[in-house]
């Protein structure tokens, strides 16, 4: 099949490669030049395990192209998915200018039937926009040109993002056309072998799947750390509460870690975005905003913590940072906790020295040269000189650590480890105060 993707990002990237390997000839067209630029040299732009020899081999047999020209890439592939950012508006509602500037120019260009699928995020009674959005365009051309419109959510996580779409779990497509179902078959045939994955629903039950998956998602997590808060005041240890709880099968152990809060470019938006849909059709929806809000204090502990150890003064302090991504196998910094704490830090007057095995580039990018901040090229390199480490990440690399050299190193044995790493008996033996979250105030 031709198929044609709007936006070279995370999703439309891994998405464009992962058809091009089923053999699908793929099309990808974004209006940053530098990115098709680098794309066009075989240089991928983003980090995601897997997707360079991917990429590369797939351009290498022609499967794979990349371009700014969208007229072509309009008229290229029967199949136009639009996988563009959908950034949170200024009260919190999901951005459409990116996705309907694409219907438009989808609409401006194309000269037979197309299928618009939505990859994007976006809220439910988007296809409809979109729809009116190319109905217009064509109606100003002169041009009675048939198309659909399908929502097609995307479930990928930055970090597996390959995996994912490959073996993802299910395939939504949101549609009532039959031409668009036989499309979308046989678009993802390939992943659908045993014919249980592909789902078709209505556009708006699509649609809202996607934000009410991440939602629930995010709700566990803060669940689980407004629990640690609580077990940090009660005196109980999350940890044992965690292995408790997960025994029972209908809550079970996935993703119910306590943590410094959730990051990237989904969870916080999409949670924000479906807050404010609901608020649009009157509905307020309350355990949505608590989801929010206790998220947004949990990113805020880890100052607290480390405050808290040099009693309220951090001026002129060393920090050492390990992880700055929002997770691990990723260099996304959207959102980050590691952020939140930065800011927090420079604010008192602090210095940080941070290490991440694939975000430094673009925490340079986010923040440029600044005298309060030094990125290392090793882990250890962080320890030069500093007061106290952190842990905002939980990169594979910082789980064993020797904490005899550790202490060493560090002026005054303080770790605050925002990712629950460490046994805290190994740790406080070793002679640390150890700030973990939910596991009491020092350990
Ligand atoms: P991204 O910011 O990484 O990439 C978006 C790309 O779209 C950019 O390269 C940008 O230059 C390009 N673009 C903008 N306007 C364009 C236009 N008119 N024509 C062509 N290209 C254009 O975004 P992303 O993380 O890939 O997310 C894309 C969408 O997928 C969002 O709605 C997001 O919520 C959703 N999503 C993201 C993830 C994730 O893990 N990142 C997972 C599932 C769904």
């Amino acid at each position: 099949m031709k198929i044609t993707i709007f936006g070279s990002g995370y999703v439309g990237l891994v998405t464009g490669t992962c058809l091009a390997d089923v053999g699908h000839d793929v099309m990808c067209v974004d209006v940053d030049e530098d990115k098709i630029a680098r794309l066009n040299n075989g240089e991928v732009p983003i980090y995601e395990p897997g997707l360079e020899p991917m990429l590369k081999q797939n351009m290498e047999a022609g499967r794979l192209q990349f371009t700014t020209d969208a007229a072509k890439a309009v008229k290229y592939g029967k199949l136009q998915f639009i996988a563009v950012g959908t950034p949170p508006d200024e009260d919190g509602s999901a951005d459409l200018k990116y996705v309907l500037k694409v219907a438009e120019t989808i609409a401006t260009h194309m000269d037979e039937y197309k299928i618009i699928v939505d990859k994007s995020t976006v809220p439910v009674g988007t296809a409809d926009k979109v729809s009116a959005t190319v109905r217009a365009t064509l109606k100003e051309r002169g041009a009675d040109i048939d198309f659909d419109v399908c929502s097609n959510p995307e479930f990928l996580k930055e970090g597996a993002a390959v995996e994912d779409f490959s073996k993802g779990a299910r395939i939504i497509v949101g549609t009532d056309a039959e031409p668009v179902k036989k499309a979308m078959r046989e678009c993802y045939a390939p992943y659908n072998r045993n014919r249980e994955k592909l789902m078709f629903m209505d556009v708006r039950s699509a649609e809202l799947t996607k934000y009410a998956a991440n939602a629930m998602l995010a709700t566990k997590i803060s669940f689980m750390n407004e629990v640690a808060n609580l077990a940090e005041n009660l005196g109980a240890d999350i940890e044992q509460v965690r292995h408790g709880i997960g025994s029972d099968p209908r809550i079970g152990y996935h993703f119910i870690y306590p943590g410094c809060g959730y990051g990237g470019s989904c969870f916080p938006k999409d949670v924000q975005a479906l807050a404010r849909t609901a608020g649009n059709v009157g509905y307020d929806a309350e355990l949505l905003n608590a989801v929010e809000a206790v998220n947004k204090r949990q990113k805020g502990k880890l100052f607290q913590k480390l405050s808290q150890a040099f009693d309220g003064d951090l001026k002129g302090k060393t920090i050492a940072l390990w992880g700055l991504a929002f997770k691990p196998n990723t260099d996304d910094m959207r959102e980050a906790p590691s952020r939140t704490l930065m800011e927090a830090l420079w604010e008192a007057g602090a210095k940080v020295q941070a290490y991440d095995p694939e975000a430094a580039t673009e925490c340079r990018r986010i923040y440029g040269e600044r005298n309060d901040l030094v990125i290392t090229e090793k882990r250890d390199d962080t320890l030069e000189g500093a007061d106290a480490l952190v842990i905002c990440t939980e990169w594979k690399m910082f789980r064993a650590i020797d904490f005899d050299h550790l202490k060493q190193k560090l002026s005054t044995p303080v770790i605050v480890d925002g990712r629950n790493l460490f046994d805290p008996e190994t740790v406080k033996s070793a002679g640390f105060l150890y700030y973990a979250m939910g596991r009491g105030d020092s350990l």
